[in-house]
């Protein structure tokens, strides 16, 4: 199979035949400065005639050329890359013309990108009018932040008209080298936290918890975040009105300043070419050393805070051009790691150079509970895969079995040791009702839970016993009892708040094991080979029928012979969707066509 990939900016076009399997190029081609003085060139050397005559026409000529290159070449689809997906994509998606029409929508977010994406995939579909065409968003993998993370601390009112808040940049990066990274460590994504820094012409972190992006750095734009080639990254917000005042700076030359004459370009006065910098700063040379340390505190501050966020980190993952290549970077910002657990070494960091054949890198000391990683990325290749997985998914749609819908209540699992101290030694939980999953039953016993805040009485004991207490609650009972428990699959319970448990015969204070559950489906072997998916999955459900439609995003698959095909969401979530007995969801197909398009939800996190 090959896909064309094509990645459209203002001034210039990126493009590639890929095999997404091996990520081998049948060809490639690299047009710049389309504007003014364009040049391009394909990976055998040749070269496309441009003339001077506009972006759109320069744009035709390359992709005119690829087309001949292509000669018997079938390809399977075309890739786009789109900047900024809004609120409505977090996905990728088969390009409708009412995905078009969204896109264009979100231009207001990204007035500098979104345009020339639009105006790329309408050339190309005409180009190429019998093949599909796919979106491939920056902004889809950092969807699943919580609210907390995507948002500013600004009014209400005004966010919600704007659609401002954090959104987040380099998904396709983020998210293809934590795999690699997973790959490389052997272990399942599903398992690990992972901090990832692409560092780039662009700069960003993301902390990638359990698969799944929980923060990143850049925010609304791109210029949130890290120093970068020639953006300041994070900045006083006083500072715009400060220069407009004292400067007389229009809002435009602001913008100018802060997206292009910043960042390492501005600090060192020698461009934003970090090798020249560095080379500069060993020349002695004082601005050039004030950029590396400022680029590089800004990083650590970074890592420092990811892993508070994740409660620990089991990878820190390099990688874009200096993150690849630059040791001096990777050695200033794993130093001084140890505190958590990240120990570097040294000489694996400077022999180390990734290459085809050698993608992963580890640069941490044996004892090293955080493993050091450098990352070759490939952001073609991941839209490549992208678009195949969609192509593959293109006929599997809706001919699947209802989900009964059931709505969780605050409950508690407890060990015996627990039990023993509140019920006292040795007693046996009553079952007082079966539970749809075999096995499962709500008990007579119930357990007074007490926060910081407040408490609640009467909290249902699931049985049968389990070897980890854990008490799971929605978000309404987390801020009345004044707990900050995070959202986990069942049985994820380290780095949990614990909580007080009052029952008849005495009291427990557990360490950790509060939980808001993530909603999530129970199903067997054979429903999961049914609905084509694995265990821990992430994928959306439509909820209650054709009239009251409701989609929920992120939610959990578990597979397992003991389980009976049931989602169970929390009681906020059941009440928000007006959930009724009876209600049941349909697996929304992951991915080719177009309808996957997010509802805005009232119900979501
Ligand atoms: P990217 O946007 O991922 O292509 O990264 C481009 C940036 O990587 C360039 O601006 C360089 O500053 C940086 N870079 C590439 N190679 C090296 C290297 N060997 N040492 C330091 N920086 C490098």
């Amino acid at each position: 199979m090959h896909i064309l990939v094509l990645n459209v900016g203002s001034s210039s076009l990126k493009a590639a035949i890929i095999d997404p399997l091996n990520g081998q190029r049948m060809i490639s081609l690299t047009a710049e400065r389309l504007l003014d003085d364009p040049v391009a060139e394909f990976s055998d050397g040749s070269q496309v005639e441009l003339k001077r005559t506009g972006h759109e026409n320069a744009l035709k000529s390359c992709l005119l050329a690829l087309k001949d290159k292509l000669g018997d070449t079938e390809i399977s689809g075309v890739g786009h890359r789109v900047v900024h997906g809004g609120e409505a994509f977090d996905r990728p998606v088969l390009l409708t013309d009412k995905v078009a029409m969204l896109i264009g929508e979100q231009s207001r977010l990204a007035p500098l990108h979104n345009p020339v994406n639009l105006r790329g995939i309408e050339i190309a579909r005409e180009l190429f009018p019998d093949h599909n065409h796919y979106a491939v968003f920056d902004t889809a993998f950092h969807q699943s932040m919580p609210r907390r993370a995507k948002t500013y601390a600004l009014p209400k009112e005004l966010m919600d008209k704007y659609g401002i808040r954090r959104y987040g940049f380099h998904g396709m990066s983020h998210q293809y080298v934590s795999r690699k990274a997973a790959e490389y460590l052997k272990d399942d994504l599903r398992n690990l936290r992972v901090i990832s820094c692409h560092l780039g012409n662009g700069c960003s972190v993301a902390a990638i918890e359990f698969g799944r992006s929980v923060e990143t750095s850049m925010g609304m734009t791109p210029l949130e975040g890290l120093v970068m080639g020639t953006r300041s990254g994070d900045l006083d917000p006083g500072i715009p009105t400060y220069l407009h005042d004292q400067a007389g700076l229009s809002l435009e030359e602001i913008d100018h300043l802060l997206n292009r004459q910043s960042g390492l370009a501005g600090l060192s006065g020698v461009g934003n070419d970090l090798r020249t910098i560095l080379e500069a700063a060993s020349n002695g040379n004082a601005d050039c050393q004030l950029a590396v340390q400022v680029f590089t505190h800004r990083l650590r501050k970074y890592i420092g805070a990811y892993a508070a966020i994740m409660g620990g980190v089991d990878a820190i993952v390099f990688t874009g051009g200096i993150g690849e290549n630059s040791k001096v970077i990777r050695h200033r910002a794993a130093q001084r790691l140890n505190f958590l657990g990240a120990i570097i070494n040294e000489d694996a960091n400077s022999i180390l150079q990734l290459s085809e054949d050698q993608p992963v890198a580890e640069f941490s000391m044996r004892h090293s509970r955080v493993r050091l990683l450098a990352v070759k990325t490939d952001e073609q290749l991941a839209i490549a895969r992208d678009c195949s997985k969609m192509i593959a998914k293109a006929d599997e749609v809706n001919q699947l079995p209802q989900i009964p819908v059931a709505i969780s209540a605050r409950h508690i699992h407890l060990t015996r040791e627990t039990l023993d101290t509140l019920y006292g030694e040795g007693h046996e939980l009553k079952v007082r009702k079966w539970l749809s999953q075999p096995g499962q039953f709500a008990a007579e016993e119930t357990v007074t839970v007490v926060g910081p805040r407040n408490q609640i009485e009467r909290v249902r004991i699931l049985g049968p016993l389990r070897s980890k207490d854990q008490v799971e609650i929605s978000r309404t009972d987390e801020f009345f009892l004044g707990i900050d428990a995070p959202v986990r699959e069942s049985g994820k319970v380290e780095n949990t708040p614990g909580c007080k448990l009052i029952g008849p015969a005495g009291s427990v204070d557990i360490e950790d094991g509060v939980i808001c559950a993530w909603r999530h489906i129970h199903m067997t072997p054979e429903d999961a080979l049914r609905f084509g998916v694995q265990d821990r999955d992430v994928v959306e459900v439509s909820v209650g029928g054709a009239e009251r439609s409701l989609t929920f995003g992120n939610v959990l698959i578990r597979v397992s012979e003991k389980y009976a095909l049931e989602m169970h969401i929390d009681t906020d979530e059941g009440n928000a969707a007006e959930i009724q007995p009876g209600d049941t969801g349909v697996l929304m197909n992951t991915g080719s066509t177009g309808h996957l398009v997010k509802r805005k939800l009232s119900v979501v996190r």
